[in-house]
C-alpha cells in the first residue's frame, strides 16, 4: 500500500504544521551535504557529537530500518515584535521550548498516519537525532538552503523550526525541491559581524557556518568561563539573528508567535534577574539551554 501523500499534508496541516512535504528515504549523495567536510576544517567547533553516528546522519534507513519516505514538517516562529532593551536574544527563544510542540504535533501525525495504514512503522525527530533536518525538508520542497546555511521557506522565511517522520511506507508521489530563491542577494553574508559564513568545500552547497566565528555557538553552545575576545556578540546574551534580520525572505516573513507585552518584561528583566528568577523564567523555554553562570558570562558579567 502507497501512503497518499495529499491527504497526510492536508492531515499535517489540520494539525497545526505550517507546512509538510515528502521525500524519499534514501542516503545523502556525499556531494550534496558537507557535513564531512566541515567537520574535517573543524568548523563544528568542540561539538563533538556531531562527529558521531556521521553514517546514520547521511542514511535515514540506518536510523529506521525499512525506511521508505521522509515526511518533513515546518513550524513558523517569527514573532509579532522585536524585544527591546539593552540585551537581545534571539527570536527563536521567545516563545516555549519549540521540542515539546513539534514532537507532540509529529507524534499525533504519526497516530493519525498508523489509523489508516496499521502497517507503518514511524519515528518522529526534531533536532535531537542525527538527522539532517534542512536536507530533508530541501528535498521535501519545503525550501531552499540560503546562504546563511538556513533552510528558507518562501512564506515562513528561515523563522521556521523542523522536524520529521520517517516511515517504512512509500508514498504515491513526492515532492520536488523549490528552485534557490537567494539568486545575486549576499545580504545576510554581509550581516555577519564575525564573518562567520564561509564558502564550502562542496560547490553544490554553497556556504558553511564557521561555528568558532558564530555568535550563536559561543553564546549557547561553548561551555567556557570565558568567550574568545575577537568574537562580536553585537548586544546578544543568547543566540545571534544578525544574518536572519536582514533576509528579505524574513522581512515579509508571516508573524507566527505573540509576543505578550508580559512576556516582553520578563525577557528584559532577565539581564538582571538572580539565578532563580532566570531559572524561573527560562523554565520551559530554549533559554533553558544554557545555565546562569553563561548567561553571566554573555553579559560579559
Ligand atoms: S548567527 Fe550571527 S555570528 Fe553566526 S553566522 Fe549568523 S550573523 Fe554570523
Ligand atoms: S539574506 Fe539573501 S542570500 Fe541570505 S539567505 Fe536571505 S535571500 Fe539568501
Amino acid at each position: 500500500m502507497l501512503l497518499d501523500a495529499q491527504w497526510i499534508k492536508q492531515t499535517a496541516l489540520a494539525l497545526g504544521f505550517d507546512a509538510c512535504g515528502l521525500a524519499e528515504a534514501a542516503p545523502i549523495p556525499r556531494s550534496q551535504w558537507d557535513l564531512q567536510e566541515w567537520l574535517a576544517e573543524g568548523r563544528h567547533a568542540d561539538m563533538h557529537y556531531m562527529e558521531e553516528h556521521v553514517a546514520k546522519r547521511y542514511d535515514p534507513t540506518l536510523l529506521v530500518p525499512g525506511a521508505k519516505t521522509v515526511i518533513s514538517v515546518l513550524l513558523g516562529y517569527r514573532p509579532s515584535a522585536l524585544m527591546e532593551g539593552a540585551v537581545k536574544i534571539a527570536q527563536y527563544a521567545y516563545g516555549e521550548d519549540y521540542h515539546e510542540r513539534l514532537k507532540g504535533l509529529l507524534y499525533r501525525l504519526l497516530s493519525a498516519l498508523g489509523d489508516r495504514y496499521p502497517e507503518l512503522q514511524g519515528r518522529p525527530f526534531v533536532d535531537t537525532a542525527p538527522i539532517s533536518d534542512k536536507y530533508w525538508a530541501v528535498r521535501a520542497g519545503l525550501g531552499w538552503r540560503g546562504r546563511n546555511t538556513l533552510l528558507v521557506n518562501p512564506t515562513l522565511g528561515s523563522y521556521c523550526f523542523i522536524g520529521e517522520l520517517v516511515v517504512t511506507l512509500a508514498a504515491d508521489a513526492y515532492d520536488t525541491p523549490l528552485p534557490d530563491g537567494c539568486g545575486t542577494c549576499e545580504r545576510c553574508l554581509k550581516a555577519c559581524p564575525n564573518h562567520a559564513i564561509v564558502p564550502s568545500p562542496l560547490p553544490a552547497v554553497g556556504t558553511q557556518v564557521d561555528a568558532r566565528r558564530c555568535a550563536s555557538y559561543h553564546t549557547i553552545e561553548n561551555r567556557a568561563e570565558a568567550l574568545p575576545p575577537e568574537v562580536k556578540l553585537s548586544g546578544y546574551a543568547f543566540g545571534c539573528d544578525c544574518c536572519q534580520l536582514v533576509c528579505p525572505y524574513n522581512l515579509q516573513a508571516e508573524i507566527r508567535y505573540h509576543l505578550t507585552p508580559e512576556r516582553q518584561e520578563q525577557l528584559q528583566n532577565l539581564q538582571d534577574a538572580d539565578e532563580k528568577t532566570f531559572k524561573h523564567a527560562t523554565k520551559h523555554s530554549p533559554l533553558n539551554r544554557i545555565k546562569y553562570p553563561q548567561w553571566l558570562r554573555n553579559l560579559g558579567r
